[in-house]
């Protein structure tokens, strides 16, 4: 099923495409895989039950899909992985962090169908524990510590990664974990890349102001050189969400070399990618899962 699509995108040595018989196909970082911390897998839409728009493993639980059919690919997925889908917040595009401590994961167990809390990071060092976001053009980053053995996933948006949802993450593993930034591992899943995320002078203003002194290595102008929206109104310009991240973990104290960008960009790839902004918003949903892998007994 994975055709020629997930070859041509398989050319990033910095993932791999895990593909097993039966199940859908789904992207692994390799220097995660190396480390054996923890695992991480991100899906494609290939493998599903879903149509139209949807086809064919849409995940979102927010979308106008079957819901039959997104439970249908979260099961296949589910399988694929070993592990299960479990969504532990509700996002909305900040920096808020949540943490799954035993409480939580008590309180969880105890009431499945609990509200859950608003943030759009989720960090945890209990093992085992899956934690899932959902995506569709926002960059989903992974982040492993294996000597503190502790796990973040982030969902980073545009208004996320402004917001520095990351380096508030990379910061909360810090101070309720322990961790040390030069000791993690991370990765930045499909997303909408630098060649795709063109923005207006709104955006640019925003980034001007919160990045000041990244701007130039992040934006990029596409009608001239950027003057300030105060005198050009119209312009435009695109901006690398990949980049600010990986720019803002090594900020936090990540080496670089322990950072991967898969570079797979969700816009350029409809074969394989469901994309909010290219698809118009009639769209289906994509998931990174992480989890801490048990230690041998
Ligand atoms: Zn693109």
């Amino acid at each position: 099923v994975s055709g020629s699509g997930a070859a041509a995108a398989q050319h990033n040595p910095a993932v791999t495409l895990v593909e097993t018989s039966g199940a859908p196909p789904y992207y692994a970082f390799r220097h995660l895989q190396a480390d054996g911390t923890a695992f991480c897998g991100f899906s494609t839409r290939l493998g599903g039950v879903s149509s139209g728009p949807y086809a064919s493993l849409n995940l979102g639980s927010t979308t106008a899909d079957a819901w039959a059919h997104v439970e249908q690919n979260r099961r296949c997925l589910e399988a694929a992985y070993g592990y299960p889908l479990t969504e532990w917040i509700r996002l909305e595009h900040g920096n808020q962090v949540h943490v799954v401590d035993e409480a939580v994961l008590a309180a969880r167990q105890a009431d499945p169908s609990s509200p859950l809390p608003s943030a759009d990071a989720v960090i945890t060092c209990l093992e085992g524990v899956a934690l899932t976001i959902y995506y569709a053009d926002c960059v989903p980053v992974v982040i492993v510590d294996p000597v503190r053995r502790a796990l973040g996933v982030v969902h980073a948006g545009w208004r996320g990664t402004l917001a520095g949802a990351t380096s508030s993450a990379v910061q909360a593993m810090v101070e309720r974990f322990g961790c040390e930034p030069a000791d993690m591992l991370a990765g930045l899943g499909s997303s909408i890349g630098p060649c795709c995320f063109e923005v207006g002078a709104d955006v640019i203003e925003q980034v001007r102001q919160r990045l000041g002194a990244w701007q130039e290595s992040v934006m990029q102008p596409l009608n001239g050189t950027l003057k300030g929206a105060a005198e050009v109104r119209d312009e435009r310009a695109r901006v690398d969400l990949w980049q600010i991240n990986a720019l803002q973990l090594e900020a936090a104290g990540l080496l670089a070399s322990r950072i991967q960008v898969s570079r797979l960009c969700t816009a350029c790839q409809p074969a394989l990618f469901y994309s909010y902004r290219r698809d118009r918003r009639v769209t289906g949903r994509l998931a990174m899962t992480a989890v801490l892998l048990r230690t041998q007994v």
